[in-house]
């Protein structure tokens, strides 16, 4: 028992995931087609910035000419103060153009590289293997989409368009600062890193709160999601109420994560407030008694004044932008995450077999597997399996004896953990997969799924170059043709998303027409029936009995009544073949599949009992 727990143990993932690290290769590679933009962008930035450091001494300068009016009512106030306000006006129009320019290319350069970052991840994603998405939640990696590359991105921006602005000012105002007053500047730079030094503590727990409410947020989303995208089951159980209740729990830890970091941003807010504003008191009064002693003019203090304001509001945006460089970075961070994954089964690469030899053969030799997302447990255990070109298999045996897991292995979805998958001999790994799945594999699946437009695109879904008339042939090869005939808009209805505008008979005929369209050596039907009433699965089996013809077929089977015609029977037990042969020679055998037999014809009458 112990060994079996410590086993447990190493296998079950771990709750806490390792926070990846920014890959700035990659980052680089993404800003590299903007550099020129970028490049554009700083310089305008740093102008503005320069541009805001010439206005404090500019208006110190008014300030001096006002004060001079109040003293004495002599000359003309107008022709004084007018050139320094038309210069003033000239900054602030400049100031404003540049902040429009770089603010321009900025937004363009941030929302080109989220394009492409985006299409660039789901191309990667889209290639992963299945045992990836076994792992991983669709909505984790749809907001790795969304949510990280919006914050990304705006990190960015804010990135270059404050930090740049900011330090320009810090710098260039503390030498503004230090010709107005050398005393003053030395107290103020003084004050402020202590007080700065405060408030990055007070940061960094700011900032801990705001990722722990962000991934609070994200958990809520996932209870969301996977309930509207299967309202169906959630419907059918009644479950909305128990729904309702795991999202309300989730929304409310959420909110109590929210309302903690919103007090601790206003304990923020509220005490750097007040240190502002004391700084202003000091200065004015230290300033204000300079002036007093005659070492400093009321204008000077005057600009002295707004100067410090710039480098200390300056100063406080670049906490925050600390602040949101490390979400920027970790967001980044998970959206590279995944670009650089490669899958163990590429998409494509590999041999192909001409069309005229390939023949359609396939074999299971010495199979052992086990999912990947669950290694100790081995599904297939030295699994023997041929299926010879022309004839119909049928693999039978009891719901999660690993009859899927036959069909997955054969799509290559997954590589088998000892032992070779071979068709006309090739192992399949030398194979090309796309070429595989695409051209030689029809598979028709228990739960079909269709994609939310018309039906004739569904179909052409099997092969992208298929004329209309091959959709029409595919669609009466799949019983198919006289029902969507029926609809209105015929082969134009468009089916609802995952085909639920369409009753199970018919989305079953519509994935048969989707897998013949191919004209696949090979056709898989797993459990293709077991969904239908009586009715439907009669339509669909004289459909599949149709499209067996001249193919190899591998029919995965629960309703033993549909296997009979099978050239052979396998029925399996245990991860293994537990007896093989004729419908007949199994009968006569009194094994598994007569037992099997025995108890589907016991139910039989019940199911078929009007109520
Ligand atoms: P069947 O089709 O015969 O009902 P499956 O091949 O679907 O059986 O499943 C065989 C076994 O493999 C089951 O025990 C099931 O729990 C397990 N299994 C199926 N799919 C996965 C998966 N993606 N990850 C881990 N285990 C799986
Ligand atoms: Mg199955």
């Amino acid at each position: 028992v112990a060994r079996c727990e410590a086993e447990e143990a190493s296998t079950s993932p771990k709750p806490y995931v390792e926070e990846s690290r920014f890959n700035w290769k990659l980052f680089w590679q993404f800003l590299r087609p903007h550099l020129l933009v970028l490049g554009a962008a700083i310089v305008l930035a740093l102008g503005a910035a320069l541009v805001n450091v010439q206005i404090p001494l500019l208006l110190g300068q008014l300030v001096e000419i006002v004060a001079k009016y109040t003293r004495e009512h002599m000359g003309s106030f107008m022709t004084e103060s007018q050139s320094l306000s038309t210069r003033l006006l000239l900054l602030y129009g400049i100031q404003g153009l540049l902040t429009f320019g770089y603010l321009v290319l900025l937004s363009r350069i941030g929302e080109r590289m989220a394009v492409d970052m985006r299409r660039t991840l789901f191309c990667s994603l889209l290639r992963q293997d299945i045992a990836f998405f076994d792992a991983k939640k669709t909505g984790q990696l749809v907001s790795r989409l969304t949510t990280d590359v919006q914050e990304f991105k705006s990190s960015f921006k804010l990135v270059i368009s404050q930090g740049l602005r900011s330090c320009t000012q810090v710098a260039g105002c503390l030498v503004s600062l230090s010709m107005l007053s050398t005393r003053l500047t030395l107290l103020l730079m003084v004050a402020t890193p202590t007080l700065m030094g405060v408030g990055t503590l007070m940061g960094s727990a700011l900032r801990k709160l705001s990722r722990q409410s962000q991934e609070q947020i994200a958990r809520a989303t996932g209870v969301a999601d996977e309930a509207l995208g299967n309202v169906r089951t959630v419907r059918a159980f009644a479950m909305e109420h128990r729904e309702e209740e795991r999202y309300g729990t989730e929304l409310e830890e959420s909110r109590c994560k929210a309302e903690e970091l919103g007090r601790g941003i206003a304990l923020f807010q509220g005490l750097s407030n007040i240190a502002f504003n004391c700084m202003v008191l000091g200065t004015l009064f230290i300033g204000g008694s300079l002036v007093a002693g005659q070492q400093l003019t009321g204008g000077d203090l005057m600009s002295f004044l707004v100067a410090s304001q710039t480098v200390q509001r300056s100063l406080a945006n670049l906490s925050i932008l600390f602040g949101q460089v490390v979400r920027g970075l970790s967001a980044g961070a998970r959206v590279f995450e995944y670009m650089t994954l490669s899958p163990c089964i590429p998409l494509s690469g590999g041999r192909c077999i001409p069309k005229e030899d390939l023949r359609g053969a396939i074999t299971f030799q010495n199979v052992s597997f086990s999912y990947p997302c669950r290694p100790s447990f081995e599904v297939l255990k030295d699994f023997n399996l041929t299926l010879p070109p022309g004839k119909i298999v049928a693999l039978v045996g009891q719901s999660g004896e690993g009859k899927t897991t036959v069909a997955s292995l054969l799509e290559r979805f997954y590589d088998p953990t000892a032992g070779v998958v071979l068709l006309d001999g090739w192992d399949l790994r030398t194979l090309d997969p796309s070429w595989l799945r695409g051209q030689v594999i029809g598979f028709i699946s228990q739960e079909p799924v269709l994609f939310g437009t018309t039906i004739m695109e569904n179909i052409r879904f099997g092969k992208l170059e298929a004329s209309d008339e091959e959709v029409y042939a595919a669609a009466q090869e799949a019983n198919a043709h006289d029902f969507i005939t029926s609809f209105p808009e015929g082969y134009g209805t468009i089916v609802g998303e995952r085909g639920a505008t369409l009753s199970g008979g018919q989305k079953q005929r519509l994935a048969i027409a989707r897998a013949l369209i191919k004209q696949p050596t090979v056709l898989v039907m797993d459990e293709a029936t077991s969904a239908l009433d009586t009715e439907s699965e009669r339509v669909v089996q004289e459909a599949l009995d149709r499209a067996s013809a001249g193919h190899t077929v591998l029919v995965i089977a629960h309703r033993l009544s549909t296997v009979r015609r099978a050239h052979c029977i396998i029925v399996m037990a245990h991860g293994r073949v537990w007896e093989s042969g004729t419908h007949e020679e199994l009968m006569k055998k009194h094994g598994l599949y007569a037992e099997l037999i025995r108890r589907q014809t016991l139910d039989a009458p019940l199911t078929s009992t009007p109520p």
